[in-house]
């Protein structure tokens, strides 16, 4: 099985080539070039495996570049049990009579880009061998949080790797922050940058363009590659939880073999919920998929709508790791949906990058709407799930994951459907503590760490220890560099001048 970008249907690489350039050449995203079928037995053999199995399962049907062998030992150490609790890996969670809650938080930054971060350095390492690849493969990662912490701890001290983090400089949670700058290793570097994620991000990506730095690198022994999720190896390793899901509510009887239910996701970038697409196309028997965003609803507007538009305001929110305007995975998607033809997908892309907007033909329209129903949940809403939901069931979601919630909610009054529903939980409500704590009744009295405490006291329910162990550890990285400086900061801390 070969991959092919969205750009050009003709450029095939073979997956290990995908992993290690993350972006094809001409700018497109890769895909494979045919998706692998899953049959009811096959399905039926899942139910009776744990994780490790059902996960290495799914990855050696996409990556034929590497043996079952080689995917089950990466599995195994990418989910051990000192990184995610054995028994509980992706654990699924009643809600109600219909709906499930797919806990995606155990790992150890405590939010779901774990799945895809602690396996990604073992695919990435195994594919710049198989690629032929000698040199120092140097990650440089812009986050708006989660994926910068994710990423330092999946690449810490990870042979033949270095990694660099840039944080917008007072536009992250403290706790976020103090994640990222107490991390350990002695290949890891992290800067603040000034101004916002986007400056960050567009400081990462001169640096990703700049020819003369790479030919420098190059000489030096160094290649630059990227950990954010455009990279297919970092959506591959998420279809494999969604399959999980299906065969933990078959094993709890919520469920019949065959049996349809529904996905809910709270979105962002397009990820989490393209990998629940692809479990739908691979066969998992999958129904409606329900996309979820906070007050930066671009994404509700164009499945309703059809139009994707990014000239609107940006809101910071309650659930910051979904203040996005360019869902950067909808090309993806697009590019199915347009029967994999590239120029018809390359149009509209250039109208996006020319007037920040587009407006998707009647057909692809009505194939979007068929497989997806779309809401949104602003700050205020979003608090009074977490409320009414720690009410009812005693269950204490996120801010990600309650914006989900409510637009299941919303989308259950409105159409009627009881397709039992699994709903994606993306990250531990103690990493949001600055807004769950309110959102429950309780005025938070101190700072970050009594947060934890309070909320901790308030719910009976136990701080991961990733998150309360912060309050003693040293703060290792302060520097804050200009984003026109961020390519001096990465060459002064690789040593090439
Ligand atoms: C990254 C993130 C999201 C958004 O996921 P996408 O794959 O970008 O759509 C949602 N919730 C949390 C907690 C996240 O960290």
């Amino acid at each position: 099985m070969n991959y092919i970008s969205t750009r050009d249907s003709g450029y095939a690489v073979s997956s290990a080539q995908a992993i290690v350039a993350g972006l094809a050449p001409d700018g497109g995203l890769f895909l494979p070039e045919t998706l692998p079928e899953y049959t009811a037995g096959e399905l039926e053999t899942l139910t009776k495996s744990g994780y490790t199995a059902r996960a290495t399962s799914i990855l050696s049907r996409f990556l034929p570049d590497f043996t079952r062998e080689e995917l089950h030992q990466y599995v195994c150490r990418a989910y051990a049990p000192e990184k995610f609790p054995p028994k509980a890996v992706a654990p699924v969670v009643p809600l109600d009579e219909n709906a499930s809650i797919l806990e995606l938080f155990h790992g150890p930054t405590c939010a779901f880009k774990d799945f895809a971060l602690q396996l990604l350095p073992f695919l990435l390492t195994a594919s710049l061998q198989k690629t032929g690849e000698d040199k120092t493969v140097v990650i440089l990662v812009a986050t708006s949080g989660d994926t910068g912490k994710a990423a330092l701890e999946g690449f810490a001290d990870v042979e033949g790797t270095k990694i660099c983090v840039f944080y917008p400089d007072g536009g992250t949670s403290n706790i976020q922050r103090l994640q990222m700058t107490t991390q350990q290793g002695n290949n890891v570097m992290v800067f603040a940058a000034k101004g916002n994620f986007d400056d960050a991000q567009n400081g990462v990506k001169r640096i990703f363009t700049d020819q003369d730095f790479a030919s420098l690198l190059a000489e030096k022994g160094f290649v630059l590659s990227s950990a954010n999720s455009i990279n297919w190896g970092r959506l591959v390793p998420q279809v494999a939880y969604y399959f999980s899901a299906y065969c933990d509510l078959v094993n709890a009887g919520r469920i019949k073999l065959g049996d349809k239910i529904n996905v809910v996701v709270p979105t962002g970038n397009f990820g989490n919920i393209l990998a629940a697409y692809f479990a739908k196309h691979c066969g998992l028997p999958v129904g409606k998929l329900i996309c979820a965003s906070n007050k930066n609803n671009v994404l509700t507007d164009f499945i309703t709508t059809g139009t994707y538009d990014r000239n609107r305001d940006f809101y910071v929110t309650s659930s910051p790791s979904m203040d996005i305007l360019i869902s950067s995975n909808l090309e993806r998607l697009l590019y199915l949906l347009c029967d994999r033809d590239d120029g018809k997908l390359k149009g509209y892309m250039n109208e996006l990058s020319a007037t920040g907007k587009y407006t998707v033909d009647k057909t692809i329209l009505e194939k979007l709407q068929s497989e997806f129903a779309a809401g949104c949940a602003d700050d205020k809403q979003t608090a009074e799930t977490i409320a009414s939901v720690y009410e009812k069931t005693h269950y204490l979601c996120d801010t990600h994951t309650a914006v989900a919630v409510k637009v299941y909610q919303d989308y259950a009054a409105k159409t009627g459907d009881t397709t039992p529903t699994v709903i994606a939980s993306t990250a531990s409500p103690f990493k949001f503590a600055g807004s769950v704590l309110p959102a429950i009744g309780k005025a938070p009295s101190g700072g970050d760490f009594e947060l934890l405490r309070e909320l901790s006291e308030a719910t009976g329910l136990q701080a991961p220890a990733a998150l309360a162990g912060l309050r003693d550890r040293k703060e290792r990285f302060t520097d804050v560099v200009e984003p026109a400086k961020m390519k001096d900061a990465v060459a002064a801390w690789l040593g090439v001048k």
